[in-house]
């Protein structure tokens, strides 16, 4: 199947793409970040700011999203759109649900995009309309974008983007309907938490979340630290002949990824045998998905697997070849083709939420009348994830 299908932003976006340490913000235009670079600011989180309650946190945020608002919109009064990318689940009415890499469970069932709309309340921002979602959606938006463009035929219709750094997440994009695959709720693709099978000798382990067995506890970005410290107090003497056991000193404490990705691309057989259990684990979760939902394309991103690049897509081609029975429809060179690494540099997040409100404005223009003639109880008038629908709400509060 070849899909051939234009991109057409709609105008200039505000954007920001909030991470738990640091948030950045420019304007994207025309399918790319126009003008000045990308400005960086600090996200007010509980991990940089301990003794702070976690509201006066949260409200530090918006305020800060709303200054840069104004100081871009200074600058080019005529841009009405703004892009959120957010690091959490964020349902239909723009609510971040869990913000454990930000606020710890305190900070959960935050509604972001009703705060940013309301902090924007100065004359002439009335007409500001505001879009939230999850960062992962945002970054699926970017890949697709980048399919269309390089003019290459696109031989699957969904790709599922997958990230391995602190947590593991995942969104399934269809090339088709140019759609993240949500459920009503405007979430999907939590695959960090779900159990996998252990592995001979494996000892259960638990996850962040407080289940046992999770994807995310084995094979996460703090699942392999667990891990690896796991190994080294289980087997000191492996370890004290590693280049891990150089790199800490000795200390079991001090065993970061960081460290371990060094020691593995420095083909330490400790680390190496680590990563090639926790891409195993990751291979049973991808194998069900890609035959239950008939994925034939995984993108691989985050920290973790960037920072060790063609390494790991390596060990994880290897560890799906190694699962080849659970594969009912690809041949083995299919299976090898499915992974590939997403390293569109770090602007990816900023330009995907730019697409995201861009095609968002773009439709709720195009079904505002129909909207409009809908019922107010009615569930179609339900707008899509994350959207700020004022003159629909203005209307329908008079009613
Ligand atoms: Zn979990």
């Amino acid at each position: 199947m070849s899909i051939s299908m234009p991109m057409k932003p709609n105008g200039d976006v505000i954007v920001f793409d909030i991470g738990g340490t640091h948030f950045r913000h420019a304007v994207f235009t025309q399918g790319g970040i126009g003008g000045s670079p990308p400005i960086k600011e600090e996200t007010p989180s509980v991990f940089s700011h301990p003794k702070e309650d976690v509201k006066t946190l949260q409200q530090e945020l918006v305020g800060k999203i709303a200054n840069a608002v104004r100081f871009h919109r200074a600058k080019n009064p005529s841009i009405k759109l703004v892009g959120i990318s957010f690091p959490a689940p964020v349902n239909s009415k723009g609510v971040a649900l869990r913000t454990s890499g930000i606020w710890e469970d305190k900070g959960d069932n935050f509604p972001l995009l009703d705060r940013v709309k309301r902090q924007l309340c100065q004359p002439g921002e009335e007409d500001i309309s505001v879009f939230v979602a999850n960062d992962l959606t945002a970054a699926a938006e970017s890949y697709a974008y980048e399919y269309r463009k390089s003019g290459k035929p696109c031989n699957f219709r969904l790709f599922d983007v997958v990230t391995i750094s602190t947590g593991i997440g995942s969104k399934i994009y269809d090339m088709q309907t140019e759609e993240v695959l949500l459920n009503n709720e405007g979430t999907a693709g939590e695959i960090g938490h779900r159990p996998v099978t252990l592995q001979l000798g494996e000892e259960p382990l638990r996850c962040d979340c407080g289940a046992m067995n999770h994807l995310g506890s084995f094979a996460s970005g703090r699942g392999i630290e667990r891990v690896a410290q796991r190994e080294a107090q289980k087997f000191p003497e492996s370890f004290k002949e590693s280049s891990l056991f150089k790199l800490t000193a000795g200390q079991i404490a001090q065993i970061k990824n960081e460290l371990i990705s060094k020691a593995i691309l420095e083909k330490d057989p400790f680390c190496n045998a680590i990563l090639e259990k926790n891409t195993l684990y990751l291979a049973q979760v991808l194998a069900q998905i890609a035959n239950a939902v008939g994925i034939t394309k995984f993108i691989i991103t985050g920290g973790f697997a960037l920072s060790l690049a063609d390494r790991y897509l390596d060990s994880l081609i290897n560890s799906l070849l190694q699962l080849k029975d659970y594969f009912y429809m690809q041949s083995e060179e299919e299976i090898r083709r499915m992974p590939e690494l997403g390293n569109l540099g770090d602007t990816a997040g900023l330009c995907g939420i730019g697409l995201f409100a861009s095609k968002r404005y773009e439709r709720l223009q195009r079904e505002q009348p129909r909207i409009l003639s809908l019922p107010s109880s009615s569930s179609s008038s339900q707008p899509p994830q994350g959207e700020q629908v004022p003159h629909v709400r203005q209307m329908a509060a008079t009613k």
